[in-house]
């Protein structure tokens, strides 16, 4: 796509910065972590320096001080060669921090924002519950009101950075009975799990932090893809979370994660572009030295096809992401636009791996080559965040808003 219709000189910048720390550090130890299930602890860091932790924040807050399209860029950039990575700065700017950026008071975003931004600790949202997925008011988890606090209960499911990070923003149901209008949210505080791994790196705990008592994480997932990507349940009992950490007004909760969703689409969306990009990537390179029949594979037909696809895919997926960034940043609604870019992108990313693994043989079976992580790290592009089928009703919901109005 010509990109400047969107891009300015700073995404360019953006994606060449960005684009080298990919190459350089993520590519050479993205495999490893992978097979480990470990945590990148060094690069999480190293993006804190860059400023990739908190891209569209201001300045005074820590932040970079960029626009969406930049976030989303450099978000393309990391899944081109890791999703995991990816999914790191996604899920910790649009999750763990934008719901404090967005629905906190003065004094909670001086709190939180400025540690969360420069990538001094790490945060997470906690909406998912072993009952409440695609049907988040299912919450069960209940916040109780005692006088200067609220007593918490509960747990919360597969949560990204449950176990490392720090600081979290989850729900509760505060009224019981009163459906999704009695649900709220509130910031807790916790130590990262490794508090081990945090002091050898200098970040991911700060001592102006308190623990809350009875908050902890629970079983660390083992999962397909994302390996390199912290997921961890969530456990509060009776955990004592002061008045001042309720986000935003009572029964107020669900509707504003259901906001955060809507940016966190587009994250999602942008690192399945880039997951996509890069197994068209190592596609070309591979059918280019790989010879069948006297000739580089790269000259049959039936591999133009594929690629062809591909590519095509490729460039109306960023346009679908960019301009879900774009009505973001300039202040429109974008709930269609960014559930109709994580639908798209997602599945789109699916394909582009499966069709990299089929261009590479047997060779893409094996972990050799990187393209069978990119089609495991694909799939949960078309689960977190909201399903396929759940973009489908978001959707369907908004069209038909539309026809109303009309
Ligand atoms: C790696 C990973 C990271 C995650 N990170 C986070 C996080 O940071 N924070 C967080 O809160 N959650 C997180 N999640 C949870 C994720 O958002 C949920 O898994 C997802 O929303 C689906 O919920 P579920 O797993 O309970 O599936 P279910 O809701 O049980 O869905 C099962 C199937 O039923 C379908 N289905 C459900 N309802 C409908 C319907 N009305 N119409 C048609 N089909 C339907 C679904 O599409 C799906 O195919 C994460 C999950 C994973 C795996």
């Amino acid at each position: 796509m010509h990109d400047t219709f969107y891009l300015n000189e700073q995404h360019f910048a953006v994606r060449e910065m960005v684009s080298a720390f990919a190459r350089d550090e993520v590519a050479p130890v993205a495999s490893q972590h992978d097979a480990d299930q470990s945590f990148p602890w060094a690069n999480v860091k190293r993006m804190g320096e860059l400023g990739l932790l908190g891209i569209p924040w201001s300045e005074d807050v820590g932040g970079a001080g960029f626009d969406t399209l930049s976030f989303i860029i450099a978000i393309e950039e990391l899944a081109r060669v890791c999703a995991s990575h990816a999914i790191t700065i996604s899920a910790h700017t649009t999750l763990g921090t934008s719901p404090i950026v967005n629905f906190g008071t003065e004094s909670q975003k001086a709190r939180y924002v400025p540690l969360l931004a420069s990538g001094r600790v790490l945060g997470g949202f906690g909406l998912t519950e072993p009952g409440a997925g695609s049907d988040a008011g299912g919450t069960r988890t209940t916040a109780v009101k005692k006088g200067d606090h609220y007593l918490i209960n509960g747990s919360k499911r597969f949560i990204t950075h449950g176990g490392v990070g720090e600081i979290f923003v989850i729900t509760a149901v505060t009224e019981p009975g009163a459906g999704t209008k009695g649900i709220s949210s509130f910031i807790m505080t916790k130590e990262t799990s490794d508090p081990a791994a945090a002091a050898a790196h200098g970040f991911g705990h700060d001592n102006s932090l308190t623990p809350m008592r009875g908050f902890r994480s629970g079983k660390k997932e083992d999962k397909l893809g994302w390996r390199a990507s912290d997921t961890c349940e969530l456990i509060f009992e009776d955990v004592e979370v002061p008045v001042e950490n309720l986000l935003g007004p009572e029964g107020k909760g669900f509707t504003n994660f259901m906001r955060t969703l809507d940016a966190g689409r587009i994250g999602i969306a942008a690192l399945s572009i880039g997951l996509a990009q890069g197994a068209l990537d190592q596609s070309v390179q591979y059918a280019a030295t790989r010879k069948q029949f006297g000739k580089s594979i790269a000259e049959f037909q039936g591999i133009h096809f594929s690629l062809a696809d591909i590519a095509t895919g490729l460039e109306a997926g960023r346009h679908l992401v960019y301009h879900a960034a774009w009505l973001a940043q300039n202040g429109h609604p974008y709930t269609k636009e960014a559930a109709m870019a994580k639908l798209f992108c997602s599945e789109l990313a699916m394909r582009a791996t499966i069709a990299a693994v089929q261009v590479h043989g047997g060779y893409g079976y094996t972990r050799d080559y990187p393209v069978e992580r990119m089609m495991r790290d694909a799939k949960i592009g078309e689960i977190g965040e909201g399903t396929s089928e759940i973009q489908r009703i978001v959707i369907a919901r908004q069209i038909f808003k539309d026809l109303v109005r009309i």
